[in-house]
């Protein structure tokens, strides 16, 4: 058994069975990802607000101190687990059949989440929670965005302030957001319409945006092929016909196939190609 904690500031370390401290197995730290990294990584997962998309609002995940938590549910809901970390302790809980039996819709939120809060509460009792490192200590820098693009907010944009590394923060104001009316670029409208985000912003020019040319695809085992389908989507100011590897395509989403395939969209008096791979 070994653990990879980013509460060890992103550093690998040998983990041995013992309820007493006993000396260390020889094996030496490695670092697994940066102390950066860990530190954003946990400021994610100990966001309450964060998880509400995921979890809902009444989670056992809330605590009065911070903890950072990752779940997880094996497929067939053969077993879950819940991981929660303080500054000072890391819990895991693991729930499932011991025969490997699977659970009935028992999911890592559900089963080993509220094990995992009982158990936390329990370790809290005896030993101080302490407080995750933050992002500012290891050099992140806050930065105002817009909530919907990503980019530097402005005002108008529903704004929250997000933590970056030095370099990798937005530098581009947001562009979505004009005079009080949402534009989204044509790549999101099929979401946008799902959402009632209004029109995408119309341009020029005939070119497909989904696929890209060059893309991979690599389909997922064990999927039904009715979830691991591919967008075709164009930028058009016109209806748009689709031909891959020239037979007609009459949706908006094609179920792929492995292989090397070219993708044509036609317009009125436009024809656009890209040519993928799916593995
Ligand atoms: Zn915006």
């Amino acid at each position: 058994m070994r653990v990879i904690s980013p509460k060890c500031g992103g550093e690998w370390r040998p983990y041995d069975w013992s309820t007493e401290p006993h000396q260390r197995k020889p094996e030496p730290d490695r670092r697994i990802v940066s102390a950066a990294a860990a530190a954003l990584v946990l400021d994610i997962l100990s966001d309450p607000v964060a998880r509400m998309p995921g979890f809902g609002s009444d989670t056992p995940f809330d605590f009065a101190f911070r903890v950072a938590i990752k779940t997880g549910t094996s497929r067939h809901f053969t077993d879950n687990w819940a991981v929660g970390t303080t500054g000072g302790f890391t819990v895991a809980v693991w729930a499932g059949n011991f025969s490997g039996q699977p659970m009935k819709q028992v999911s890592g939120l559900t089963g080993a989440g509220p094990l995992l809060h009982r158990a936390i509460q329990a370790v809290a009792e005896r030993y101080d929670p302490g407080a995750l490192p933050p992002p500012r200590s290891e050099g992140a820098v806050a930065v105002r965005i817009c909530r919907l693009s990503g980019l530097r907010a402005i005002p108008g944009c529903p704004a929250m302030t997000e933590w970056f590394m030095p370099g990798t923060e937005p530098v581009r104001a947001c562009d979505w957001h004009q005079g009080g009316r949402v534009a989204l670029p044509a790549e999101y409208a099929e979401w946008a319409g799902q959402n009632g985000l209004g029109e995408p912003i119309r341009v020029a020019g005939f070119r497909i945006v989904a696929p890209l040319d060059g893309d991979v695809y690599r389909i997922p085992p064990q999927i039904d092929a009715r979830y691991a389908t591919i967008a075709l989507r164009a930028e058009s100011e016109g209806p748009v016909r689709w031909w891959i590897d020239g037979q007609p395509i009459h949706a908006e989403r094609w179920v792929p196939s492995p292989g090397k395939h070219e993708i044509r969209a036609v317009s009125i008096g436009d024809t656009a190609v890209v040519r993928i791979e799916v593995r």
